[in-house]
């Protein structure tokens, strides 16, 4: 084996191994020697495979493992840093799922390099835009996004028929009709269906998946109703997403001891009237009552004794952050992250590792995972006449240059400027 693909190899090894110091021979000192903290050989044009951070795509989940990344830990209000609700589940059989898709969350998943037909299962604890707000665009992209297979969405039922998942989904449908008819005929029609699946929000420790090995369970949450929290079951590991709530007694009884506890925790109520210009009662109610505030998220963990807890819900900021931690050290003293997106937690029985994903900025659409379907010409979208009105013949002589060379180069039969498109006066 050459220089490169041993190096390769070594590297590849030390993902699966998911060791963090080892030597290759003549490349680099003994782990003793990093350990001691002498000095450190490193090779001017070999890799130093040292993953403090998480790069997608280079690590493999190991069967019993779950990974999970946080796509959203911030607020209704709109941030670069921090999209709002959304948690991605990974593990080792395979099997991934999204919980909430607050607004900005879908551009974060996306970074991750998974293919979107292998983001299928969606769980939404609640319609808030905080938590649903980018599921359009996700279902509806999806298909340009190289999706060839339907979205599986669960979500809760209405206080009103009309405000339930299903009607919300209706809703969209009718809301992105001209979206849907207009891009109908270059799209795969399968990535456009989305299978709705309704359940009782007020059900306790109710199951609404359970398959390959998975099941999931809805609590109540007390967030307006409508509203609940998921804990996920899988060999042998429990993780528990609280979506919005309140600290309530479900919570309290049924996730106990879990290996990830992911709760909603928001800033105490002095910083929604300074930071977010609300006036006094409106900031002590909505930060108290519906919410969690720290001290209160502490008292929670402190009752449930999770191996591992997340607070999250909130801007984490360099001010913020030790505000925060302050108040839920009042009450809790077990393992805290204060998350932030593209936080990233490796679940094992034998722990929890957390991590900072470092996302792909430049990301193109992944390979697509299985046949195209042929789009239906026959009932594609017909145009309005005046668009060939409006043809412009010198740019026109350009754009169909440009068509012949790549009709010849590719065998493609696209006809000259507009002349292929079905018009409504054609019909
Ligand atoms: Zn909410
Ligand atoms: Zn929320």
């Amino acid at each position: 084996m050459g220089k490169l693909g041993t190096a390769l190899g070594f590297l590849a090894g030390l993902i699966f191994a998911g060791v963090m110091f080892v030597a290759a021979p003549g490349e680099f000192l003994s782990a003793a020697g990093a350990a001691s903290g002498g000095p450190q050989a490193w090779s001017p044009t070999q890799p130093f495979p040292h993953h403090d951070v998480y790069y997608p795509g280079t690590e493999a989940l190991k069967p019993d493992e779950m990974r999970v990344v946080a796509c959203g830990t911030g607020m209704p209000q709109p941030r670069l840093k921090q999209a709002a609700a959304c948690l991605l589940v990974e593990l080792g059989n395979g099997d991934k799922f999204i919980f909430d898709m607050g607004e900005g969350s879908y551009e974060r998943i996306t970074a991750l390099g998974i293919p979107v037909d292998q983001l299928d299962k969606v769980f939404l604890g609640h319609l808030h835009l905080d938590h649903a707000g980018d599921f359009p665009a996700f279902w509806l992209t999806r298909a340009i996004n190289a999706g060839r297979s339907p979205i599986r969405l669960w979500g809760p039922e209405g206080v009103r028929k009309e405000w339930g998942t299903k009607a919300w989904v209706d809703y969209l449908h009718k809301a992105w009709g001209w979206e849907s008819a207009s891009r109908g005929a270059a799209v795969d029609p399968r990535a456009t269906k989305v299978d709705v699946k309704e359940f009782d929000w007020k059900a306790i420790n109710a199951v609404v998946y359970d398959e390959n090995g998975v099941v999931i369970r809805t609590i109540p949450a007390i967030h307006s109703d409508q509203s609940v929290s998921f804990i996920l079951e899988w060999n042998g590991l429990r993780l528990a997403f609280s979506s919005d709530t309140m600290p309530n007694k479900w919570w309290i009884e049924h996730t106990r001891g879990v290996d990830l506890s992911v709760h909603e925790c928001v800033l105490p109520p002095e910083l929604w009237v300074e930071r977010y210009g609300m006036d006094p009662t409106g900031a002590v109610y909505a930060g108290t009552q519906g919410h969690t505030t720290p001290a209160a998220f502490g008292k929670v963990m402190a009752m449930t004794k999770p191996k591992h807890a997340v607070a999250y819900h909130f801007q984490n900021d360099f001010d913020t952050a030790p505000i925060v931690e302050a108040a839920i050290r009042t009450t809790y003293d077990g393992p805290l992250d204060l998350a932030t997106d593209f936080m990233v937690w490796n679940v094992t029985k034998a722990g929890v590792r957390t991590r900072m994903a470092v996302p792909n900025h430049e990301r193109y659409p992944e390979p697509v995972q299985q046949e195209t379907m042929p789009s239906d010409m026959d009932n594609a979208y017909r145009w309005d006449p005046i668009n060939f009105e409006g043809v412009e013949p010198e740019t026109a002589a350009v754009i169909n240059r440009v068509l012949a060379e790549f009709n010849e180069k590719f065998g493609t039969k696209v006809e000259p400027t507009l002349t292929g498109v079905p018009f409504k006066n054609q019909q």
